[in-house]
């Protein structure tokens, strides 16, 4: 590590095998960086609210507590040597109590502007990133000004605790919008004008302390439902707009003095790449990378955290990854029986429609003799 070290992370902070990484988080993307860490000779120990959290079957040890549980926490961060998050709805006091017991990367600034979607855009703005157009909504005078200068398009979008496409409302002209903020129930939320993206594609970075990127090639995306059906590389994407993107993320990630992985979501548009929205974390479209990629996102993110040096990101073979959503999981023997196709299972008991139960990723030789 050289000298300009994260302040974050010290410059001394090169995590051994045996070291232990604590993991805010249980779920799915838990687990996987847990693999991952194990993989390395790292022990992992998790902290979640849920007794059957996917990431327990495989870590080393677990404290189980609320997010809001300082007592729980502090003792979480006694026993691990820096702490990571696998999601980013982590309360804010929680982080800081964290932060000042342990090193905790990505840092908590990085944490607080994804967490909010009007920071989030002013800060990708400030940075000179195309965002969709945003307005701030705190009343329904607001909401009915804002959808006016949108002419009456728009998505509203709650400004915190949104995913897969929770707290968010399509507006169009014949939209009461009255209805629509009764909705909101109080959140503040923003206006966005609507993007008509021809597609979408993300982008994982990584960045070590000392400064050091990996940026792994765009990935395209296509959602049902507003959960993630299919990723794929190659992406379906110009030479400009790849570099427009991977320009971005570079930038995105040295202005947070980032440490681990982030993914970037865009939308391509004819007058070019506008970022939808940044996680502070491994992504569920980066799945891909851990069986296409020399080096996975989930090692990936191990590595930077660690101190450790980053790995190649580069993809050995064109891949196509599908989440398994509920009772699609059902279908595993059948899967298992694909050759190219690479299982994950993530241990869930109950298949609730469109739960993230697993997913598969079909490789192809890139270079077919
Ligand atoms: P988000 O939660 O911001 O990732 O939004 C979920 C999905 O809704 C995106 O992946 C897009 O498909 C769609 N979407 C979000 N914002 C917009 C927008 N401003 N214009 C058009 N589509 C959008």
């Amino acid at each position: 590590v050289t000298s300009d070290a994260s302040p974050s992370l010290p410059e001394a902070a090169i995590l051994p095998p045996g070291s232990v990484i604590g993991i805010v988080g249980g779920g799915q993307l838990g687990r996987m960086l847990a693999l991952a860490a194990a993989n390395l000779g790292l022990k992992t120990h998790i902290f979640t609210p849920e007794h059957d959290a996917p990431a327990l079957q495989v870590s080393d040890a677990a404290t189980l507590g609320d997010y809001e549980d300082s007592a729980k926490l502090a003792a979480f961060a006694d026993k691990v040597d820096i702490v990571t998050y696998e999601f980013e709805n982590i309360p804010a006091d929680s982080v800081t109590l964290l932060a000042n017991a342990k090193p905790v990367a990505p840092p908590p600034a990085a944490l607080a502007v994804s967490q909010d979607r009007l920071d989030e855009k002013r800060f990708l703005d400030g940075l000179g990133c195309a965002v969709a157009p945003f307005h701030p909504i705190d009343s329904l005078a607001d909401l009915r000004a804002a959808s006016a200068h949108q002419g009456g398009h728009g998505v509203l979008k709650t400004r915190r605790f949104g995913y897969d496409g929770k707290g968010q409302w399509r507006i169009a002209p014949e939209t009461e919008l009255e209805a629509i903020f009764d909705a909101l129930s109080g959140r503040p939320a923003i206006l966005e004008g609507l993007i008509a993206f021809e597609r979408e594609v993300s982008v994982i970075v990584a960045r070590a302390a000392n400064g050091t990127q990996a940026i792994y090639e765009p990935i395209e995306n296509s959602h049902e439902n507003h959960i993630l059906r299919h990723s794929a590389i190659p992406a379906n994407l110009t030479q400009d707009h790849a570099a427009q993107a991977a320009d971005m993320a570079a930038k995105i990630v040295d202005a947070l003095d980032y440490v681990g992985v982030l993914a970037i979501e865009f939308f391509v548009t004819q007058n070019g790449m506008m970022v939808n929205e940044i996680a502070p974390r491994v992504h569920n479209s980066g799945h891909l990378t851990a069986d296409a990629c020399f080096c996975g996102q989930f090692e990936q993110h191990i590595r930077a955290i660690a101190g450790w040096p980053l790995g190649n990101p580069s993809a050995h073979s064109h891949a196509v990854m599908t989440n398994l959503l509920g009772d699609e999981v059902a279908d595993w023997a059948d899967l298992a029986r694909q050759g190219n196709a690479k299982l994950h299972l993530y241990g869930k008991q109950d298949a609730k429609p469109g739960r993230k139960m697993g997913h598969v990723t079909r490789l192809t030789a890139k270079n077919p003799a």
